[in-house]
């Protein structure tokens, strides 16, 4: 347990902790939650997602509710216009595809094939099937997200032209199964709080002992 992936998760738990697990929700519950989020904060989309459920009770009523019902219910989201039409093609899909409204079928199905089933619904990328299945199913299967995707291509995890699809080929194979959760939400914290975009904070970095980019 020495490579690279394995101390800097080491080195991120001493740090920021071991995240407990959030209670799991239904997959269809945090497929609709995560498309809420895409381009927005959590500040932004948790209202929304609440407002939807507490508006139409059941996401067979979503589908049946007019688009811009539904794009009234999601405003304080953000690009509502854009999400209520993703929202609403993606419930008809599934229940095109399963009968009825659910996504229980996943449970059934390999971490791959989850991926791949809901990566073939329109509007859901490899970060949202990833969610679905770590937060809903408990998998080890990693979502990489903008700070992720920042802060590994400066830890030089990937190479730096890596694309956000890219990245969780690669580090899916890289970080162990195990820390799959506790490297996510870590790498965010840090991503966030340290390693920022403009500013990343080198000096006071847990982190930089293993990093080429330290001061660049
Ligand atoms: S040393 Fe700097 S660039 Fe490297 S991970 Fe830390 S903050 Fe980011």
């Amino acid at each position: 347990m020495n490579s690279p992936t394995h101390r800097l998760t080491r080195l991120l738990i001493k740090h920021y902790g071991n995240p407990k697990e959030r209670s799991r929700k239904p997959p269809l519950d945090v497929l609709i939650s995560t498309i809420l989020s895409q381009n927005t904060s959590d500040q932004n989309s948790k209202p929304a997602f609440l407002n939807l459920k507490k508006r139409f009770e059941t996401w067979e009523k979503v589908e049946d509710a007019r688009h811009s019902q539904i794009e009234r219910a999601i405003r304080s989201g953000g690009l509502a216009n854009i999400k209520a039409r993703r929202i609403r093609e993606v419930l008809r899909e599934i229940r095109r595809r399963e009968g009825r409204m659910s996504l229980e079928v996943l449970k059934g199905l390999s971490d791959e094939e989850g991926v791949s089933y809901l990566t073939s619904l329109k509007g859901v990328g490899e970060k949202t099937a990833a969610c679905v299945l770590i937060f809903s199913l408990g998998r080890s299967v990693l979502p990489v997200d903008t700070h992720i995707l920042r802060v590994s291509k400066r830890l030089g995890l990937v190479p730096p032209k890596t694309t956000l699809k890219d990245a969780h080929g690669i580090l899916g194979k890289k970080v162990p199964k195990r820390s799959v959760y506790n490297f996510h939400l870590n790498m965010i914290t840090h991503g966030r709080e340290v390693c920022k975009a403009r500013t990343p904070q080198c000096f006071d970095c847990v982190l930089n002992k293993l990093c080429p980019k330290i001061g660049v």
